[in-house]
């Protein structure tokens, strides 16, 4: 008698700079685990840049543990730090390879944005992306996914190798939300309360020099 083989599982992988980590992300990330039944969703802070081209980042440590902080109450998530520790800047493809190296008997599925996929897609080596994971593109408010320059290689792939979703639209960014704590204005209900502490506490965002104003 043969055993009934176990189910694969199925591991959502959500890389991001998290600068900081907001609810955009985490519905993102719930929706998705939702609807493809996923067992887990590691969220994967991306390396420390060492060449600033011209965008200033927080600390890894900082974004590593503001992604602690803000997934720590739902047991289906969890977060890596395989990007942070990498010590280079950070492609898909190396954090995909990392995710199967950790979970050999997975099926993971990669969760972006409307505005990231488009330009992982367009970069990287689709060949082997493909391999290593589904793609999941979810809705983004402000940004329209435009598929049409990469038509003729969706065509030949599986059907589910790149699937759209449509999440409940929050019109949060990270931007705005370093923007607004630089200005004093807050951010309270954009990313969880223990977030909001958290840039307080460290004073993220705030102009070097009025720290203590
Ligand atoms: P920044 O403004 O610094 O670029 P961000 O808000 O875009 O930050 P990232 O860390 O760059 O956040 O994004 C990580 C992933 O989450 C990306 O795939 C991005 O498209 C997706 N994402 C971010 N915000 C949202 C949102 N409000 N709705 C849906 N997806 C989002
Ligand atoms: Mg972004």
């Amino acid at each position: 008698m043969h055993e009934t083989a176990r189910p694969r599982r199925k591991l959502g992988v959500m890389g991001g700079t998290f600068d900081p980590i907001h609810h955009g992300h985490l519905v993102a990330a719930s929706e998705v685990a939702n609807r493809f039944e996923l067992d887990e969703v590691i969220f994967v802070p991306t390396g420390q840049p060492w060449q600033k081209v011209n965008k200033q980042v927080s600390p890894a440590e900082d974004r590593y543990l503001m992604t602690v902080i803000a997934t720590a109450s739902n047991p289906r998530f969890s977060v890596s730090r395989a990007d942070i520790e990498r010590n280079k800047v950070t492609y898909t493809v190396d954090t995909l390879r990392e995710m199967q190296n950790a979970h050999p008997d997975a099926e993971l599925y990669f969760i972006t944005g409307a505005d990231a996929l488009a330009n992982i897609l367009t970069w990287q080596d689709w060949t082997e992306l493909f391999e290593l994971a589904k793609f999941v593109g979810v809705s983004r408010p402000g940004y329209e996914l435009n598929t049409d320059h990469l038509e003729e290689h969706l065509r030949d792939l599986p059907a589910d190798a790149v699937t759209m979703v449509e999440i409940p639209a929050l019109a949060i960014s990270s931007s705005e939300c370093r923007r607004r704590a630089a200005e004093g204005r807050p951010v309270w209900y954009l990313v969880p309360d223990g977030v909001v502490q958290y840039i307080s506490k460290r004073h993220l965002y705030v102009p070097a020099g009025t720290e203590g104003s």
